[in-house]
């Protein structure tokens, strides 16, 4: 066990160095969160191996927990501290969510499978998320009661940006949302000020589905 331990913390730091660092990831608390959070205990006991690898690994019920970059980029990109409140869409394995309450004040995530939503509801009890907030439903109506959020994660891909979330994001809020068709999106950042919301691109990408009302049937 603690030799496994010490096998996955190598693993992680070239992970970290090779896949994280050398594509322009700066952000300190987003290089401090992954070098972290123990990401062989966000897949099944088989891809524990594969958990460092520079790929995504399913994680069941046809989902998947995204490649390591990704997560980096657009935990960045989220432009997050310490006080903030954020609303992840697409709990999954529960990877993204760890990695921002590690930053953040609190962590609000929804899932939308419920056999997915318990499993990775244990996992952060056991590994002690007691800032990540948990809920079972369709996450593209958002989570009215808490919000407005400083910042909002869609970790799966939208025909378009659900309007319900851009309601929830307070002014000064930053989203960011994979947005295209079911083979390919674009990773979306989106700001809101007092004028409105501000849209830019941070390139191509692949997610699996948003399922949902404000989202696809
Ligand atoms: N952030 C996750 C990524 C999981 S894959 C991780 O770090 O592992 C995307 C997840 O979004 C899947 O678990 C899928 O069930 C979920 N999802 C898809 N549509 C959803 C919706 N409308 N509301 C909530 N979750 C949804």
């Amino acid at each position: 066990m603690e030799k496994d331990e010490v096998k996955y913390t190598r693993q992680r730091e070239e992970m970290v160095r090779r896949q994280i660092e050398a594509r322009g990831i700066t952000d300190p608390k987003v290089l401090a969160a992954v070098r972290k959070v123990p990401r062989h205990l966000f897949v099944s006991e088989a891809l524990t191996d594969q958990a460092y690898g520079d790929f995504p690994l399913p994680i069941g019920e046809q989902q998947t927990i995204s490649q390591p970059y990704i997560v980096a980029e657009m935990t960045q990109a989220l432009q997050v501290d310490e006080d903030d409140r954020v609303l992840e869409i697409g709990t999954g394995s529960g990877y993204q969510a760890a990695i921002l309450a590690e930053i953040v004040f609190r962590v609000y995530t929804v899932e939308r499978i419920n056999s997915l939503f318990i499993k990775t509801r244990k996992l952060f009890d056991r590994l002690r998320y007691h800032n990540i907030v948990t809920k079972y439903s369709d996450g593209t109506c958002g989570w009215k009661d808490e919000s407005p959020f400083d910042a909002i994660i869609v970790t799966a891909g939208a025909p378009e940006i659900p309007i319900p979330l851009v309601a929830q994001l307070a002014v000064g809020g930053r989203m960011v949302i994979p947005v295209g068709n079911q083979y390919t999106q674009d990773l979306i950042k989106l700001y809101k000020d007092e004028d409105g919301i501000h849209t830019t691109s941070l390139g191509g990408c692949r997610f699996v589905k948003l399922v949902g009302e404000h989202g696809w049937k």
